[in-house]
Formats: structure tokens, sequence, C-alpha cells
């Protein structure tokens, strides 16, 4: 059932480059690929990148100089012959290279479908598929760290275990249901449950992990709020500027409002601005005021500014009750380097979750300690998860789906349910594990019922 036809594409972004990169994977890729382009040697040795001339098909002229590498089945990137030629970035040149192959039978690929076309083919699974795309888009090398080792397989090699643990349950139990007469034994229910138990109890704290893995892939956004002349823009400023270099600018969502994006432990760090946020009896400035109220409560965090060097105002006053009920607060106490006014008593009780924090932007003192509490409060387990973490929202909904299905299971093995009852949801647990990385799993099915249940029929 796997495509036949051979795909092209251009695999570099658009635009003007140092190189750009047509790709083409299937059958004829190679053959596709030598027909066009004259190698400076023969015959086309794979694996290897080889120096070659485009030559237009139709004049013979040359057009470009090139280097070719083809990846021979199953060896590359789709499990397919795979060809690479390396043009210069001439967007033309690429776009007519394309029209070629097309012209010799290739057909234009769809988004996605060299990788697709690596699941379809086993060389990965959904979740490494899924971890390329979010390497593609990382923003922060920890995502992109992430991202790799997702790519190498850690959410699958994670799951795998359990996977083949259920599989023996379901086999036992398919095996007590379909050979009863054969005598096999059947295991207790309480070797089943603590099966279960086991598989649970690693199981949920992935799952539990992805809170974390949400922030690491979608980041967090922090409001800062305080009156005028506190230090919001400096302090605004000295966090995005150390982690500057590393992050690309993303649009925010609510263009006026979102300034910059900044990273801090490599979770991406959206910066609200929060300026307008003041007493107005003008109409439309109150509608600005509304939005801004609205941006500092959908923040994931909130940083509170004051001026220590100076007395606590009403202004304070007000902007301290309007967050404290919304959740992570974190206090910076800013101006560390002047001589203090602020007594810590005024803040009153602390927000439960609050920080507090002396910093100074101007000499950058306390800048490290706020990231560190600034991370502390958005992702306080970060420190627990190494290996195979959680950023899908897929895959959280599909292992929280298993552990359910685990639990009913549980519960009914207590109650000695008639265990075809058992298997449905082991196979519901099964399923959604089998659905995180794409696998079908009725042959290793089979393939245990058969082997470790030799009934000789
Ligand atoms: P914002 O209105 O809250 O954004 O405040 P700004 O960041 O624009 O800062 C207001 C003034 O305070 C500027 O003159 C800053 O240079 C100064 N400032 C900001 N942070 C500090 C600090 O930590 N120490 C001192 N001494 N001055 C600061």
């Amino acid at each position: 059932m796997l495509p036949e036809d051979t795909i092209v594409a251009i695999a570099t972004p658009p635009g003007r480059g140092g190189i750009g990169v047509v790709r083409l994977s299937g059958d004829r890729a190679i053959e596709i690929a030598s027909g066009l382009v004259h190698l400076s040697k023969l015959p086309l040795e794979t694996q290897h990148a080889t120096l070659g001339q485009f030559r237009d098909p139709r004049s013979g002229r040359v057009l470009d100089e090139v280097v070719l590498t083809a990846f021979r089945r199953p060896r590359s990137y789709t499990g397919e012959d795979v060809v690479e030629i390396s043009c210069h970035g001439a967007p033309l040149i690429l776009a007519y290279l394309v029209e070629c192959c097309l012209e010799r039978g290739a057909r234009v690929a769809e988004p996605g479908e060299f990788t697709m076309r690596a699941f379809l083919n086993g060389r990965i699974d959904l979740t490494q598929a899924e971890a390329v795309r979010d390497l593609i888009e990382s923003r922060t090398i920890y995502q992109a760290r992430v991202a790799a080792e997702q790519m190498d397989g850690a959410v699958s090699t994670r799951l795998k275990p359990h996977k083949q643990a259920l599989v023996d349950l379901i086999a036992r139990l398919e095996a007590g249901i379909d050979f009863a007469e054969d005598d096999v034994p059947v295991s207790g229910w309480d070797e089943i449950g603590c099966g279960l138990d086991a598989i649970s109890n690693d199981l949920e704290p992935l799952a539990a992990g992805y809170e974390y893995g949400r922030l690491v892939h979608e980041g967090v956004s922090l409001a800062i709020v305080g009156r005028p002349n506190v230090g919001k823009s400096s302090l605004f400023n000295r966090l995005l500027n150390e982690e500057r270099a590393i992050v690309t600018a993303t649009p925010g969502t609510t263009r006026d409002l979102v300034a910059e994006s900044a990273a801090i432990g490599g979770i991406p760090l959206r910066l609200v601005d929060t300026a307008g946020v003041r007493e107005t009896a003008d109409e439309a400035e109150q509608i600005g005021v509304r939005k801004t109220l609205q941006a500092i409560a959908g923040s994931d965090l909130r940083l509170l500014v004051l001026d220590a060097s100076e007395d606590w105002t009403a202004e304070d006053s007000a902007l301290l009750d309007r967050v404290r009920p919304l959740g992570s607060l974190l206090v910076a106490l800013n101006k560390s380097d002047l001589p203090r006014k602020l007594a810590l008593p005024q803040l009153g009780d602390r927000p439960s979750g609050a920080s507090i924090v002396w910093t100074s932007a101007l000499t950058g003192e306390g800048v490290a300690e706020l990231k560190t509490a600034l991370l502390d409060l958005a992702a306080p387990a970060r420190d627990a998860y190494s290996g195979a973490l959680i950023t899908s929202l897929r895959h959280q909904q599909l292992l929280r789906d298993c552990l359910r299905a685990l639990t009913r299971a549980r519960d009914a093995a207590r109650e000695h349910v008639h265990h075809e009852m058992v298997l449905l949801d082991l196979y519901d647990a099964l399923h959604a594990l089998d659905t995180i990385t794409g696998a079908t799993t009725v042959e290793d099915l089979l393939g245990v019922i058969f082997s470790s249940f030799c009934v000789g029929k």
C-alpha cells in the first residue's frame, strides 16, 4: 500500500541563498536525477556526494554546478531511494529543476510527505515524525534538544516496555478465553493487578510531565506590571538581552500588547507590555486598559515591579490587589542599588506562590535570581524530567486515555469480573499507546499469543 510514485520538492526555504536543495524520493528518484545532472564521476556512488552539472534537457547547456547525493533504500530519510541535489540558491534554477523532474515523471510532494513516507516505510514512528516538525519550529536550543531526543525515539523507547507488558497480559487473557479447554494457565487476578499497577505507575509521571513539556513547547507569557518609572522597561530589557541572540522573534497574538520574546532556561518567554494600566475617563483609553487587564489575567505569570527606593504608594496597592488574585505572581523590588525606602511588610500577606526578589535593572544585580524565580514559578518540576518529555497535547491525551483504561481494567480485575471485560479495557489501553507511536500491534499480539502459548493446534 506504499505510494510508489516519486515525489520532488525544494527542501530549502523560499528565497535566494548560498545553496538550495531539491529533494526526490521514490523508485525513480535516482533515474530522474541522473537524467538531469551530468556527474563528474560515474558510476554513481550512493551515500556519497558527487559533483555534477545540471544541464538544461532542452539545450544541453549547463545551468548550474551542483552536488548530488543519492541514498539507496532503505538507508535514506524516507526509506526509499532519495536524491538531494544541492544547487546554488537561485529560486529560478530550483524551480526549473523541479519542473524538469516533473516532466520526467515525478510528482510535487505534499507538505510533510517526505516525513510521512519515512513513517509509512517504518523508518520512524509518529512521535519521531512529530519531533521533526518540532525541531524545525524550535525557538530555543533547549526546545531543539528536547525535540532531538524525541526524534531519536525517547518517547517510543519509554512506551515500548509497557506496550510489551500489555501485549503479554492480553495474550494471557486471550489464551484463557480461546484455549480454556487446553488448560493454559491464566495468571491470577493479583498478578494481573500488579502488572497493571506497574504500567500505571510509570506512565503517570510521564503524562504529568506534560505540564512542563507544554511550557517547553509553547513557552510562557509574562506580564510585567508596575506604576510608571519603577523600572519595568529596564528589567524587560535585562530579561531580553541575555538570551536574545538565540531567540527568534515571533509575532504576538495580541499584537499591540505583546512586545518581545525572550527565553529563560530554554523556555520561550513572551513579555506582555502592560504600560497602559491606569485610571482614565477617556473611552478609547478605557478599551485599551481593559485589553491590557485581560492580557495580564491571561498571562501565565505576572511580575509586579516596585520601586524599592521610594515609599509605597496607593497605586502600588491597587496594582497588587489586581494581580494578587490572578495566580502565579513574582514581585521585583527594583532599584536595589539606591537607598531602600520600601518596607516589606507593606506587601501584606504573601500571595500564594509569589516570590520576592531584589533587583537592580541598572547594575544587573538580582536579574539572575529573578530569572530563576520565574523558572521556579513557571516550571517548578523542571529538574525532574530528563529523557522522555511529553510536549504534545496529542500524546498527553492518549496517555490519559491509556491510564483511564488501565484504571478500569484494574477495578475490573479487583472485582474478578469476567476476564473478557478486563480484556476490553486492556485493548483500549494498548490502542491508546499504539496511537501515540502510530503502530499496529495486531501482528505483535499474534506473535506473542502463538509463540509463548504454543498450544500445538
Ligand atoms: P518604567 O516606566 O517602569 O518602564 O521604568 P523605566 O525602565 O523606564 O525606568 C525609569 C527610570 O528608572 C529610568 O531612568 C531608569 O534608568 C531608572 N531605573 C530603572 N531601573 C533602575 C534601577 O534598578 N536602579 C536605578 N538606580 N535606576 C533604575
